[in-house]
């Protein structure tokens, strides 16, 4: 936690330190109902709504009538006046881009298709261009806009926002990521890896928020993993962690991007997932075989199926490993539900040491499509320093109250 550790005994420290408590929990979710913070803080209900009060006078939370199951409650976010993050997911074929506020709230959203190998240059124009119009629908302006957070379906060096293994992300290649757009917007921009988002985003608002160690997959057009250790993201030393799309399954296989043979991206999502398709159902997409096989077509829902046997056994192979205690499945073929889910999970269970506290739970993603977009919010939100600004508020009711 942040911010000024208060002295014990005092009235003061113990009330800035409840503050801190209740800040803490909505920082964390977003929002929550005051029945919800004093669950998340151990705080009496009286102490809960006294301290609200507080913030609500400080201009650092605000609150608004909901219902929580069935029932009307008050719900607590971060001041929107706070300002304003992007996030933005650019996928093999796709491009994301969302604005929130610092409550998490997205109040502006898009996506668009990309052609086949974009490249960086115009791709991140058209990020650039979307972002102004998305500011624009909503009454905003660039000043408002903290930050900027980026996920790419390639290895990120954080550090230096390049993509840290060349010939994975074709057209994308010695390219600043971070700087071309930050040149182009003049706001910070972070760039990480889509699966490492997407595992920000189930671990902290998703499937894998109750447990410290959990792996995300994300199964598109190119397979990865984001790896969550003790509660944080665990990238690697060039942010290669979690690169199971590289992971060789088929000695004889297709050479792939980055010079290998036979990797997990060669077989799964990718021009060879679609061939055994081609004399049956002729031409297909991606996002065909999942919307066919969600109708029940049989060909599809084989080829889905056997994507997951693939994906469990190398997922399997990197739980061994890591010992994660829950595995979340995302991505697009994630949308055909146990079709992929069960082959992969069975696969998962068969091929690791069974414990005897719990096997490993192998769950759907909680967030859907958007984990990764999410994600992408999240990085912008702990990147920049609108958190930072909340505490320093907050510290500084200490002298107006106590
Ligand atoms: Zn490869």
């Amino acid at each position: 936690m942040r911010g000024r550790l208060p002295v014990a005994g005092s009235q003061s420290s113990l009330r800035e330190a409840n503050r801190a408590k209740i800040v803490e929990a909505v920082k964390q979710y977003g929002g929550l109902t005051q029945v919800e913070l004093t669950g998340a803080t151990g705080l009496s209900p009286a102490t809960v709504s006294t301290i609200v009060k507080e913030l609500v006078a400080a201009g650092l939370v605000e609150v608004r009538g909901t219902v929580r199951s069935g029932r009307r409650a008050q719900l607590v976010t971060i001041a929107h006046r706070l300002g304003l993050v992007a996030g933005v997911v650019v996928g093999h074929r796709h491009l994301r881009v969302a604005i929130a506020d610092a409550s998490h709230e997205v109040v502006a959203e898009q996506a668009l298709p990309l052609p086949a190998e974009h490249k960086v240059d115009t791709s991140l124009d058209r990020v650039a261009l979307l972002v102004v119009d998305l500011l624009e629908r909503i009454g905003a302006n660039l000043d408002e806009l903290l930050g900027i957070g980026l996920g790419v379906p390639a290895p990120v060096d954080v550090d230096t926002g390049l993509i840290s293994v060349r010939g994975i992300m074709r057209g994308w290649d010695d390219v600043h990521v971070a700087q071309v757009l930050e040149k182009r917007l003049s706001r910070p921009v972070f760039v990480d890896n889509d699966a490492n988002l997407g595992a920000m985003a189930e671990s902290t608002l998703g499937a894998s928020r109750h447990v410290q160690d959990s792996v995300y997959v994300g199964v598109s057009h190119g397979t990865g993993a984001g790896v969550v250790i003790g509660g944080r993201v665990h990238r690697g030393f060039a942010g290669l962690a979690g690169e199971i799309g590289h992971v060789q399954v088929d000695p004889a296989g297709r050479v792939c991007g980055c010079g290998n043979r036979g990797c997990l991206d060669t077989v799964v999502g990718g021009p060879a997932f679609l061939a055994p398709l081609r004399d049956s159902h002729g031409n297909l997409t991606l996002r065909d075989v999942v919307r066919y096989a969600n109708e029940g077509d049989l060909g599809c829902r084989q080829v889905v199926a056997d994507a997951g046997r693939v994906v469990g056994q190398v997922v399997a192979g990197l739980a061994t490993a890591l010992n994660p205690q829950c595995i979340v499945v995302g991505g697009e073929l994630a949308e055909t539900g146990d079709v992929l889910l069960e082959p992969l999970r069975e696969a998962v269970l068969r091929r690791t040491l069974v414990n005897r506290v719990a096997p490993v739970e192998v769950v759907p993603t909680e967030l859907g499509g958007r984990a990764e977009l999410t994600g992408a919010l999240l990085l912008a939100l702990q990147s920049t320093d609108v958190f930072d600004r909340i505490d320093e508020a907050r510290a500084g009711m200490v002298e107006e109250v106590g």
